[in-house]
């Protein structure tokens, strides 16, 4: 299989914000997973998504001014972005009301 996504084309003002980093955009979008397999890169197999190519380009791009989520297809979000969990930050309800009440 392998393969890139389907793209789209589009012109802006070489002035505006986007128009500044249509490399990087470009870039970005070449290391982009298919649907079918979105933990590999196409251009760079041997690493996982995402890759220090993809990274490189997104950087750019959100010094820019422009959110990277708005040229990620949905379905890899939850990969750039995973869920926060199995973190707990407060400690077990029952220790932290005998502390306070010891006063
Ligand atoms: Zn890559």
């Amino acid at each position: 299989m392998g393969g890139l996504r389907e793209i789209t084309a589009v012109v802006v003002a070489a002035e505006c914000p986007v128009g500044g980093v249509v490399e990087a955009i470009e870039q970005v979008t070449s290391h982009l997973p298919t649907a079918n397999d979105p933990e590999v890169c196409p251009l760079c197999p041997a690493r996982p998504w995402p890759c220090s190519g993809f990274d490189a380009a997104a950087g750019h791009i959100q010094a820019a001014g422009i959110p990277i989520g708005y040229l990620v297809p949905l379905d890899l979000h939850a990969r750039l972005w995973p869920p926060p969990q199995l973190r707990p930050t407060t400690p077990p309800p029952g220790r932290a009301q005998i502390g306070e009440e010891s006063s």
